[in-house]
């Protein structure tokens, strides 16, 4: 779950992290009171899940209140890259003398988190990764061990900050560390760092992924689910407890297990069609859930054909089948289904879809025969 900047900002002060006092407003009013509170200059920035907003005209220093209240009327309701901006964060603008790169994440293949600090930020890191690669230092951080001062230190030596910054960074890389590992994050980063020219360091911004498997854990998370960018349909899936990600394609997918899913996916691309979307009803799925399914897909105006491909284990293929059945009968489905029923129960199963087959249900024996005739439904 990826939070906006002010959120991520506020996480930060949790932990100790320096950030400018500021405050979040959705109206021009709201901004300007936020910007008195703030003190000029104030710095008013477009709350997207989505770097470069600099560039895209999103971030504009403001003098006085009348300043503030034009920019915050031109950034409330822009689009930046595809994102509606209804939310601006108003801080008080900072001196800068240098900006860095600050961040931690995993390390999948390495099995440990892994940190990366820069002299070169304010600019997006790959550009620095593919320009100057030598510009990052980065280090592998036992979890069991944790991030070590001494660790932090060399670390901070080798990404060969201006000196004035070193002691800042430490505290700063430190804390960081601590709100990356307790706050259950998968991405903490911060671009940039900055040197004011007091010698202060501190985050001008901040991009956090929460790991969303730690969700049990973390009550205060329900504030951040209000404020995803979930379309409807994704929406109504994860109200119905569906694991659905929306494409671009006309045949909807229905499978269970992530990994049938996937090569459902692929299995449709390879015989030239493409997919709607990705749907694991996971197991031991039943009539309900799948009638939920089949509802959520035949939302998606550009589905013009329906695969449900189930290989049942300890998902039964009979109650795959009554579900399917139910979801007929219970929602006006527009498209026609295309099912193939493999593993516990198929035969019973498959004598039920045959009991109701017609133009807008359909049997196949195998995989490779369903996705054939789905995507010749869908004319593509
Ligand atoms: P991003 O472009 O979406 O990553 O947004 P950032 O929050 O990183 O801001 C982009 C750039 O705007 C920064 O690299 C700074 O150069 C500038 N900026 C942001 N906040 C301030 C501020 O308080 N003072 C000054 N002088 N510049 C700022
Ligand atoms: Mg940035």
């Amino acid at each position: 779950m990826a939070l906006l900047e002010y959120q991520g900002k506020q996480l930060f002060a949790r932990y100790g992290i320096p950030v400018s006092p500021g405050a979040a407003a959705v109206t021009v009013d709201e901004a300007v009171a936020a910007a008195e509170q703030a003190g000029y200059p104030v710095v008013i920035k477009a709350q997207v899940r989505v770097g470069g907003r600099g560039k895209a005209g999103g971030i504009k220093i403001a003098d006085n209140a009348d300043e503030a209240r034009q920019y915050a009327g031109d950034i409330i309701g822009m689009d930046i890259k595809g994102h509606l901006v209804d939310v601006v964060w108003v801080e008080h603008a900072s001196d800068i003398a240098a900006e860095y790169y600050a961040s931690f994440t995993l390390d999948r293949a390495a099995k440990k988190y892994f940190g990366m600090l820069s002299a070169q930020g304010g600019v997006e890191i790959e550009t620095v990764a593919e320009s100057d690669p030598d510009a990052i230092a980065k280090i592998h951080i036992d979890p069991v061990i944790g991030l070590t001062e001494e660790q932090a230190k060399a670390w901070i030596a080798a990404a060969k900050l201006d000196p004035a910054a070193d002691a800042g960074a430490l505290e700063v890389l430190m804390k960081l560390y601590t709100a990356y590992v307790d706050g259950d994050c998968d991405l903490a980063e911060i671009n940039p760092l900055i040197l004011t020219p007091e010698g202060k360091v501190h985050a001008l911004d901040a991009k956090v992924t929460l790991d969303e498997n730690a969700q049990y854990r973390h009550p205060e998370w329900a504030e951040y689910e209000a404020s995803q960018d979930l379309d409807e349909r994704e929406q109504l899936a994860k109200s119905k407890g569906l694991n659905y990600i929306g494409l671009d394609g006309t045949v909807g997918i229905i499978g269970n297990g992530a990994g049938l899913v996937m090569s459902t996916l692929d299995v449709v691309n390879q015989v030239g069609g493409t997919p709607a979307n990705f749907l694991d009803v996971g197991g031991g799925a039943g009539a309900d859930l799948l009638a939920n399914a089949v509802e959520v897909i035949n939302s998606d105006p550009n589905v013009k054909a329906i695969f449900v491909n189930i290989f049942g284990g300890i998902t039964k293929c009979d109650e795959v089948a009554n579900g399917i059945v139910e979801a007929l009968a219970r929602v006006d489905v527009r498209s026609p289904i295309v099912i193939r029923l493999d593993g516990t129960n198929a035969e019973e199963g498959r004598a039920i879809i045959k009991a109701h087959e017609s133009d807008m249900l359909i049997s196949q024996p195998t995989m490779l025969d369903a996705a054939q005739r789905v995507v010749q439904l869908a004319g593509a």
